[in-house]
């Protein structure tokens, strides 16, 4: 069911300022007089504090925590550089250029600490920051869990959209039995470069983000470009949630597994990838998994054949083990577990005997009731295209 659509955002400048928390006033002369933070997405938020007393006001804090999924809170603590008065204005910039940005849509809690010369001190309550990207006017669309944000094309285009991310959820759940834990924002900007132009450290090919500990996806999705736009959010959104209920401060799951799931979700391989893979087979050039647990090649052509493998090792082990084991392996990897130990412990056998199993299942001859084109049978007639089809995949390389 469709809960609402507003418009989010109707701001005539480019800073959000967010006043706060007003007049606090110690036992002494100490007092805040006024405290703000300003975002300008996607660089850097700022923060600044002015405070007063009878004497000299000689330390002066600024404390946040950003609004993440971790294992222990983590405090961030900035001591700030002022000269001792009894009058002070304060000010920091958090530069996200230096230290790596924050994904549209996340927030922060921050509060001060002051003290002055006599020992008073004040700690002023958390107020939350919201790091939206004001640049666009963002409308949004919810549906149970998951919350699609966009401002280029009709309702319809979102309610479509908004489609796919529910099919994925369904999908993965008979897959796997994995379940969106939390809520998941998802923000579609009208193309990659205006999605680049949220990002600090943005790739030429980003085409679309997980920021997993988050629960926030980013997607350029251009018109013209809605069959791409699709996959990539069941592929995102599968992301979300495999990383929700198997994060641990231990182990991260093999790189295999992780996009082996997220590219079932998008439903069946196409048909590039299906000629990459078997012209793999056919070359003898397979990829160990042992190879495919840890990131892949940075060549787009070596990471592709990654991904078409790893698709074909999740539909081998969903489809000859089934829906409970895949489960099985996700929590025990969730209690940290190595990657040969889940597979012993779940499947029997580890990453050398997955890759055994999975070569015969591979190289044997298609069943009759396999989706045409996974097996070898195409072979002859796809491989010559294979060439001409490595290089338009390198715009649509998956992360
Ligand atoms: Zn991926």
């Amino acid at each position: 069911m469709i809960k609402k659509t507003s418009v989010l955002t109707l701001i005539f400048c480019l800073l959000l300022v967010i006043l706060s928390p007003g007049l606090v006033q110690a036992q002494g002369g100490l007092a805040i007089l006024d405290s703000s933070a300003q975002a300008e997405f996607p660089s850097k938020l700022n923060f600044s504090l002015s405070a007063k007393s009878d004497v000299n006001i000689t330390d002066i804090r600024l404390r946040y925590m950003v609004d993440r999924a971790s294992f222990a809170q983590v405090t961030s603590e900035v001591y700030i550089d002022f000269a001792p008065s009894n009058f002070v204005e304060a000010s920091w910039t958090w530069d996200m250029r230096k230290t790596g940005g924050l994904p549209p849509g996340s927030s922060l809690d921050y509060w001060w600490t002051v003290e002055d010369a006599n020992g008073d001190r004040i700690e002023t309550a958390p107020v939350r920051v919201q790091f939206d990207d004001i640049r666009y006017p963002w409308h949004s669309l919810t549906e149970g869990k998951i919350t699609i944000y966009w401002y280029h094309g009709e309702k319809s285009f979102a309610q479509e959209l908004m489609a796919t991310a529910q099919q994925a959820l369904v999908r993965l759940a008979k897959d796997t039995g994995a379940q969106l834990e939390k809520p998941a924002k998802i923000y579609i900007y009208a193309d990659a470069r205006d999605l680049q132009g949220a990002m600090i450290y943005s790739r030429e090919w980003t085409g679309g983000v997980a920021f997993t500990r988050y629960g926030i996806i980013a997607i350029g999705i251009a018109p013209e470009n809605l069959h791409w736009g699709k996959r990539a959010i069941a592929h995102e959104l599968t992301h979300l949630v495999i990383h929700q209920m198997t994060l641990n401060p231990y182990n991260e799951l093999p790189t295999w597994l992780d996009e082996g799931l997220a590219m079932r979700t998008e439903g069946p391989l196409e048909p590039e990838y299906v000629v990459l893979l078997n012209k793999a087979i056919v070359e003898n050039r397979l990829i160990s998994v042992r190879s495919l647990s840890s990131p892949f090649s940075a060549y787009a052509g070596e990471a592709t054949l990654g991904y078409a493998q790893s698709y074909s090792l999740v539909d081998f082990l969903i489809d000859n083990y089934g829906q409970g084991k895949m489960l099985e392996l996700l929590t025990t990897f969730r209690e940290g577990s190595s990657y040969d130990g889940a597979l012993e412990k779940v499947y029997g056998f580890d990453m050398d005997g997955l890759d055994n199993l999975w070569r015969d299942y591979v190289a044997a001859p298609a069943q009759p009731s396999k989706e045409a084109g996974v097996h070898p049978a195409l072979i002859g007639s796809l491989a010559m295209v294979a060439t001409g089809l490595i290089v338009g995949l390198g715009s649509r390389y998956r992360i």
